[in-house]
């Protein structure tokens, strides 16, 4: 039988699974002398074995269920059972905990990431700690299903919720007293609406309250919510952190010890764990986070440029755009304006619909952040009835931009009626 972790309660090991520097399992950008690197050295070189006459560059992929014990009592650090942790796993987390700023000076010290089996998974474990009956003040409109899973709690009287426009900092500031948990999205899925995080974060932490950011749309690349002290970071590693549509994936990052440990005690009791394969593809995917961001955020911005004042739209959101009302935050906080684009067409749903029906390059699918551009009608999902009927988002990929530009107009020169 495996070992029971060790109770949420009692003190982070000094050394285990997860930790930022191990270096006799994975070398990278935990030396400190290379503790300036910059991200994009970060992303190709972090989570990597030491370099070693005739090992593997890359780690193998950790396909076992259980690892061999030590003699004795259980020591830190030992791995024990593959629902505890996993090196292929341990990888993963040394490279976006690096990258969401636990391993530079300058930064947040001791991020640790664990990675979850998706990235609802990770968002369950972070609302595991709001206490029972606890207040969550929380966007009105964010991923439709953070807004489906706690709907449910708040049927079943586990959660208080109080929905606020994440934008309107005023309104978050007056919802937060009482307030156990802050959630947190921006750019919101799939409005693009662009919350004061270091401003929500102080008034979140004021009211006592702990602070989670879905940080999905941005990635660490071009926004790093615990820099500006955010209690936990999580993100759906299915989109652009994995980047290829080829894995569900999610993970959380926190640099608080306690929270680590609660949070890698709820992974393995719940068993929301991924599988070793899928870590591998997501480093993989890691390796060019920096390219395919550049280039999907470049190709956004000009497309979104493009799209304003096109006659088959009555809206253009994306935060490049200097009339959005987001714009003037997104620059002030993040490095980029990520590479979703939300548009609502003048001819209604049927209009809508035409366009995803129209389309021969893009593909029309859910899901985003991936090499391939991609666009969905959201409310086609029952679940998002907060987004209007006539939006659809555009995950904008890392294609020729011309290429894109040519298939996305002629498709929607055939929904004017
Ligand atoms: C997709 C998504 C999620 C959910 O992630 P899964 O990997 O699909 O479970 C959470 N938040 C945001 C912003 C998303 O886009």
């Amino acid at each position: 039988m495996p070992q029971p972790p060790p109770a949420a309660t009692s003190a982070p090991p000094t050394a285990g699974p997860g930790d930022p520097v191990d270096p006799t399992r994975l070398a990278g950008p935990a030396d400190p002398v290379e503790r300036t690197l910059a991200p994009a050295t970060v992303a190709v070189s972090a989570g990597r074995p030491a370099a070693t006459a005739n090992a593997g560059l890359n780690l193998p992929v950790a396909f076992t269920s259980t690892f061999v014990a030590s003699h004795g009592a259980k020591e830190p650090g030992d791995l024990v059972y593959g629902r505890v942790t996993n090196p292929s796993w341990e990888a993963f987390e040394q490279a976006l905990a690096a990258l969401e700023g636990g391993l530079s000076t300058d930064r947040v010290t001791g991020a640790r990431a664990l990675l979850f089996g998706s990235g609802m998974a990770a968002i369950a474990a972070a609302l595991s700690l709001l206490p029972e009956g606890g207040t969550l003040v929380l966007p009105r409109h964010a991923y439709n299903g953070t807004l489906g899973l706690v709907d449910g709690l708040a049927e079943r009287g586990r959660v208080v919720l109080r929905p606020v426009d994440i934008d309107d900092t005023e309104a978050v500031r007056a919802a937060l007293p009482g307030a156990a948990m802050l959630w947190i999205e921006t750019p919101t899925n799939p409005m693009l609406e662009v919350a004061d995080l270091p401003a929500l974060v102080a008034a979140g932490h004021a009211a006592g309250a702990l602070v989670v950011v879905d940080n999905t749309f941005a990635t660490p690349l071009l926004q790093r919510p615990l820099e500006h002290g955010a209690d936990v970071v999580v993100h759906s590693v299915t989109k652009y952190l994995s980047g290829h549509s080829d894995v569900v994936l999610g993970a959380a990052v926190t640099a608080d010890a306690d929270l680590h440990a609660t949070l890698h005690t709820y992974r393995t009791l719940n068993g929301a764990i991924p599988g070793p394969m899928e870590a591998f593809l997501a480093l993989r995917g890691l390796r060019t986070l920096h390219l395919r961001v550049e280039r999907a955020g470049a190709n956004a911005a000009e497309l979104a440029r493009r799209l304003v004042g096109h006659p088959a739209l009555t809206r253009v959101r994306h935060p490049s755009l200097p009339d959005d009302p987001g714009h003037a935050r997104a620059a002030a906080q993040m490095d980029g304006f990520g590479a979703i684009v939300s548009i609502e067409l003048a001819g209604g749903v049927d209009a809508a619909e035409k366009l995803a029906s129209s389309v021969r390059l893009w593909v029309h699918t859910t899901s985003l952040g991936g090499v391939e551009s991609t666009l969905e009608r959201r409310r086609r999902h029952k679940e998002a009835p907060t987004v209007p009927e006539n939006l659809v988002r555009l995950s904008v990929g890392i294609e020729d931009v011309e290429d894109l530009w040519a298939d996305l107009s002629a498709a929607l020169a055939r929904t004017s009626p």
